[in-house]
């Protein structure tokens, strides 16, 4: 498999009033092309903020200090961090999109869903539908006569020759009149073509009647089908990567089981990849291919799924899967409290609650070291 995403050095600050907060500290990681990533840990490790910088989404106080995002499968990816802003708009929603962990806070509570669908799609697969439209009007025009005819075979109306013949014109103001009801149609053809798209869409993340919920408002739809109209506005335009944020963490546990099938089924489908952030541990081994485990900004351990429940080495990773509660089972939580960001301690983050602690941790930041195939910790005891 090929990388679709490669994070190196990742660095991220937020200059609050109360100081600074080193939300990331060097990450690095991979993503594949075709494959679910978890990033797994505690509340304010770092996955969102991970989530965030590679959509270039961190607002000020938030900056991304250094590291690169390179994105792409292809010979020559880009760096997503030296990308213009231009360029990047057209990146998010055409090749990444984000499932946001409150579907409420994503949809626009005055606008239906289909115009929040179709305004995705007609920024972002313009030309596509452009030409779809066009065509269906092409189909309509009978005889070199009528003025579609005119208008818009010599000329394909999106690729601006029209503009260039008209201005050259004598005749440009009847001819201007004339293209009026043309443009009219026009624009009922996009829209046509959108809402085709989207209902498409509906249907494929298994919303029934589609139609109709084209013309719903957010508030009338559960949380478990406004997690689904979410999901559905990342793939009408986007096939690459989609980075979901705990998009189950609000839902009823059986609506939890439906989006995470649904996710399965659609990453399949779409052959996109799945960054896919949580702090629920099975949630990650039903969907996950690899896992990444973050503590305090940092990445401590990387491997498969497998490796990673079955095999776990970092203490951190030990800890989190023996403060998963089993039946019949105590608990155990993980002892001390995850570290002030204002204050992390020197060394490996993880010191001060680590059973296995020794002098050097607490001086030296450990490195990533492979210790398998596939298989990376960041601890000394490696
Ligand atoms: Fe524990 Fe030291 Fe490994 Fe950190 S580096 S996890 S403190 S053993």
């Amino acid at each position: 498999m090929k990388e679709l995403v490669k994070i190196r050095d990742l660095t991220v600050k937020f200059y609050t009033y109360e100081g600074i907060v080193s939300a990331l500290n060097g990450v690095s990681f991979d993503i594949f092309s075709g494959e679910t990533l978890g990033l797994v840990g505690e509340t304010g490790s770092g996955k969102t903020v991970t989530g965030l910088s590679i959509l270039r989404l961190i607002m000020p106080p938030g900056k991304i200090e250094s590291g690169n995002i390179f994105f792409g499968d292809g010979k020559e990816p880009i760096d997503l961090l030296k990308l213009s802003e231009q360029r990047m708009r057209r990146l998010r929603g055409s090749q990444i999109a984000m499932v946001f962990q409150e579907p409420g806070a994503a949809l626009n509570p005055v606008f239906s869903i289909g115009e929040q669908l179709t305004e995705g799609i007609l920024m972002h697969r313009r030309q596509e539908i452009a030409s779809r439209a066009l065509e269906s009007i092409e189909l309509q025009i009978s005889g070199d006569d009528s003025i579609w005819a005119q208008i818009l075979k010599p000329a394909r109306l999106i690729e601006r020759r029209l503009y260039k013949d008209i201005t050259s014109s004598r005749e440009l103001f009847p001819r201007l009149i004339n293209l009026i009801p043309v443009l009219r149609r026009l624009l009922h053809g996009l829209r046509d073509e959108a809402s085709k798209i989207a209902i498409a869409t509906l249907r494929d993340v298994e919303i029934p009647d589609a139609a109709r919920i084209l013309k719903q408002y957010p508030h009338e739809l559960s949380g478990g089908m406004k997690q689904r109209v979410v999901i559905a506005m990342a793939l009408t335009c986007c096939s690459r990567l989609i980075i979901a944020d705990e998009p189950t963490t609000s839902l009823d546990v059986t609506i939890q089981v439906q989006i995470i099938e649904l996710l399965k089924k659609l990453k399949r489908e779409f052959n996109s990849s799945l960054l896919y952030i949580t702090h629920n541990l099975g949630v990650a081994a039903e969907i996950c291919d690899r896992v990444a485990v973050m503590y305090a900004g940092n990445i401590c351990e990387i491997a498969s799924v497998l490796d990673i429940f079955k095999n776990p080495v970092h203490p951190y990773t030990k800890a989190l899967m023996a403060a998963v509660p089993k039946p019949g089972e105590e608990p155990r939580a993980i002892g001390g409290f995850v570290p002030d960001p204002l204050a992390l301690p020197n060394g490996c983050r993880f010191h001060p609650r680590c059973p296995k602690a020794s002098e050097a941790c607490s001086l030296e930041l450990p490195g990533m070291v492979e210790i398998a195939p596939g298989h990376s910790v960041a601890c000394h005891l490696f």
